[in-house]
């Protein structure tokens, strides 16, 4: 018996034994097409020697330095490519070891900026239903998702959660699109008003929508009416970026499509593709320095921040990410929409094909024309995910078990760098899971 602690312990778990390319294999042999990426982390594919060559020669001349003491120049050189790249005013990196991490330290320093600037009665963030910002406690309280949450509510920090923008199950007959958006959009000044503006810090949200909803788009404008309110009342926008970023959705961070600019960002999974573990929150200058010339210290922190070999991975991805692969992954993500569609597009319990760049979601239903979701005790979405695995996919379904989630949904996430003749796997390894399963 493995003394590995084991996440999911009820799930017969393969050991992973070899990652090459788009591909990963077990102890066994038997080959997995990385449909998900893990989830939505490995854009690179496997086994790319450029990050490998990185690591290795930053692991051999500077491994580690605690931050208090120094800074380094993989962390710098990083700091310099995520701003020269990043929309908006987002001058400053804090660099952490994951996305939970990035979270975190995001709402952390939200609320301490309001402290330093003599706003100390700001203490409510406003999130959305249906949303995973991550799993340590205030992360975690900043989502929607009611099952992770439910045994650790009492100790948590209570979250005022609005609707997401997720058109396929929200938006009314008769109704555009546009509008949808603006009505949800309202509904954060609804929770302003009823709150009290000026307790708010920030409002939370994924620009496309990850895990929880699989790859769902917000609608043309919505955010555009997010940014109105919040400057209208002087509160922060923090766009979780950790799913959807780093190219994700075909442009290096994905609320570059919504014309927008943030107060602060997250990022991660992609940052280090899987090969080192990297985070990190971004933010303005405005919000840096209110606290570099108050109390001139952030007041949060880890041992591992700004580390600099998993610093030195992500400048080879980024460079990489930069270099091509990010239009790659909108050229190859159009691709993958089109192979979807045709095949699920009319499929009797597909609702719904969507998403952008390489990030995209199926809608499992039972009714097609109702939209009725699966009965969640019937777990559609883990015999889908063990049928896809025998039938060597690797693929992200969700969804369907438990108060606030609303579906079934398979989230697809490839390597950047896959092929055309990919997208026929992955077409052809899901239609027969379906053929199975639905
Ligand atoms: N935010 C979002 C949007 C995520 O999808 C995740 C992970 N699924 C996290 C935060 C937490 O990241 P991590 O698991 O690296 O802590």
């Amino acid at each position: 018996m493995s003394h590995v602690f084991a996440r999911h312990s009820k799930t017969d778990l393969r050991r992973a034994s070899i990652g090459k390319g788009t591909y990963l294999y077990d102890a066994d042999g038997k080959e997995y097409f990385d449909g998900s990426g893990g989830a939505a982390v490995s854009c690179l594919g496997h086994g790319d020697p450029d990050v490998i060559a990185a690591i290795q020669a930053q692991v051999a001349q500077l491994a580690y330095a605690h931050t208090s003491f120094f800074t380094s120049e993989p962390a710098e050189e990083l700091a310099d490519r995520l701003v020269a790249e990043a929309p908006g005013a987002l001058d400053k990196v804090y660099f952490v070891s994951g996305g939970s991490e990035a979270v975190e330290a995001a709402l952390k320093l939200a609320r301490q900026y309001f402290v330093e600037i003599g706003q100390p009665e700001r203490r409510h963030f406003v999130a959305r239903r249906q949303s995973y910002h991550g799993n340590t406690l205030g992360a975690l309280a900043t989502g929607g998702n009611v099952w992770r949450k439910q045994a650790f509510a009492p100790i948590m920090v209570e979250t005022s959660l609005i609707s997401p923008c997720y058109a396929y199950r929200g938006q009314d007959e008769g109704e555009s699109a546009f509008d949808y958006g603006q009505r949800v959009a309202n509904e954060l000044e609804e929770e302003l008003q009823r709150l009290g503006p000026e307790t708010v810090i920030g409002f939370v949200a994924e620009p496309v929508v990850g895990a929880t909803l699989g790859a769902v788009p917000p609608v043309e404008g919505y955010f555009k009416r997010i940014r109105e309110i919040c400057d209208q009342y002087g509160i922060l926008l923090i766009l979780d970026e950790v799913m959807c970023g780093m190219g994700r959705t075909g442009t290096l961070f994905a609320h570059e499509q919504e014309g927008i600019t943030a107060d602060i960002v997250t990022i991660a999974k992609g940052l280090g593709a899987g090969y080192q573990p990297i985070g990190a929150m971004m933010c303005t200058d405005s919000i840096h320095q209110a606290i570099a010339e108050g109390s001139g210290f952030f007041q949060h922190g880890h041992t591992y921040i700004g580390h600099p070999t998993a610093c030195a991975a992500g400048n080879a991805v980024l460079k990489k990410l930069t270099g091509g692969l990010v239009q790659r992954c909108a050229v190859m993500g159009e691709k993958l929409q089109s192979a979807l569609q045709s095949e699920f597009g009319q499929h009797p319990h597909i609702g719904d094909v969507r998403g952008r760049g390489l990030f995209r979601g199926l809608e499992i239903v039972e009714d097609r024309a109702t939209k009725k979701p699966f009965d969640p005790a019937k777990g559609i979405n883990k015999t889908i995910k063990q049928t896809a695995m025998s039938n060597g996919l690797a693929c992200y379904p969700m969804g369907g078990t438990v108060d606030g989630r609303q579906g079934d949904h398979v989230l697809l996430a490839p390597p950047f760098i896959l092929e055309d003749h990919h997208i026929d796997e992955i077409v052809t390894k899901l239609k027969t899971t379906f053929d199975v399963v639905l």
